[in-house]
């Protein structure tokens, strides 16, 4: 599905990854570990085409995407989630939600935007109870989930989510966990960075980057 080769990043002079390589199956849940600044946001980054100057292979379903914008392979079907959110504060959950399908949708989806937002919703109740709320009055788990759930309102193939169950209440790390591993058995593939163990345990593949290369764990 998603193959990397000796993928390198610069930023300015300074090489953020060393010929990264990585695999992504068909609905595999792959972890990606590794301290701070060990280049997990660039590596997610470089993969969506908003990353700095980059070289290598990215393949996605067979064909070479290093070339391509990053609107182009969000329309080819890569979601990301970045870890501070890009939420529209100012707009309710609702809006957030609506203006991602006004954005893009990867072609090729079965359903109607209002049937994929209330598949979405049946997988947060927290965000269904709050539709009308500003995203501004919310809290940091609850606008994750809303980042969460505003990607998928695009219909990704293969999720990209940095540190999406960091720096939120323990209550809404287990419903977020729970969201990640139900869409992982609907089949949506995930690559995850995070440092806190929460769906490593969870994945196919636990990979450790450590300044910039790439290691197996599991
Ligand atoms: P964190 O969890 O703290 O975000 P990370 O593993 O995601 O860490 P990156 O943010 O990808 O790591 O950073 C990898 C390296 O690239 C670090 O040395 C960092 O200082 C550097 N870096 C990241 N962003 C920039 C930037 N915009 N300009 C210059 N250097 C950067």
């Amino acid at each position: 599905m998603l193959n990397v080769e000796g993928l390198n990043a610069w930023y300015g002079q300074a090489q953020a990854l060393f010929d990264v390589n990585l695999l992504v199956g068909e609905g595999e849940l792959v972890v990606i570990q590794g301290l701070n600044g060990a280049g997990k946001s660039t590596l997610l980054q470089s993969l969506i085409g908003i990353g700095p100057r980059a070289q290598g292979r990215i393949e996605w379903q067979g064909a070479p995407i290093q070339g391509w914008s990053a609107h182009r392979r969000a329309r080819a079907g890569l979601g990301f989630v970045a870890e501070d959110r890009r939420l529209f504060t100012g707009l309710s959950v609702k809006e957030n939600l609506w203006i991602a399908t006004q954005a893009h949708t990867v072609s090729g989806g079965q359903d109607t935007p209002n049937q994929r937002c209330d598949r979405i919703l049946s997988l947060f109740p927290q965000l269904k109870a709050m539709l009308h709320r500003p995203a501004s009055q919310m809290s940091g788990g609850e606008q994750q989930m809303l980042a969460l759930a505003r990607t998928l309102m695009t219909g990704p193939r293969l999720l990209l989510l940095d540190e999406p169950c960091e720096g939120i209440a323990p209550v809404l790390v287990a419903a977020m966990r729970d969201a990640l591993l139900k869409l992982a058995r609907q089949g949506v593939a995930m690559l995850v960075a995070e440092q806190n163990n929460i769906l490593a345990q969870h994945a196919q593949r636990v990979l450790l980057l450590t300044s910039g290369r790439m290691h197996q764990v599991t």
